[in-house]
């Protein structure tokens, strides 16, 4: 189980990489001199930020999986669901939580998913 400090600490790192994608947009808005500029300070200061159509659609289909993961992993934050796998129920490790705080499998699962995921031709399962 994580302790409150350390799931502080992890709330603020998602904090810090939600912030970083949303300064990173807002950068590209400016440098795009996007016409409208009023509209898109409205967007910003909206408090339902990813919940406007205009602020979407200005996100790479990466970044919009990245916030998701993050609001996800804040969820589980707030409900006390965070930093269980979803396939076997452990605990994820702290140590990876902070490395990838939106984890949301332990290493075993991951890698088995993975292997599922994109199978190697090389291993051969021998089935009876
Ligand atoms: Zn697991």
């Amino acid at each position: 189980m994580l302790r409150k400090n350390e799931l502080l600490e992890i709330r603020d790192l998602l904090m810090n990489l939600k912030q970083d994608i949303l300064t990173s947009l807002e950068g590209r808005i400016k440098s795009n001199d996007i016409s409208d500029q009023r509209e898109i300070g409205d967007i910003f200061d909206d408090a339902d930020l990813e919940q406007s159509r205009e602020f979407n659609l200005l996100l790479t289909t990466r970044e919009r999986q990245k916030l998701e993961q993050i609001e996800t992993a804040l969820q589980k934050i707030e409900y006390s669901e965070y930093g269980f796998c979803e396939d076997c129920g452990e605990n994820i490790p702290v140590g990876r939580l902070r490395a990838m705080p939106f984890a949301t499998l332990c290493v075993k699962c991951k890698s088995e998913r993975e292997s599922i995921e994109e199978p190697i031709s090389v291993y051969t399962e021998e089935k009876g």
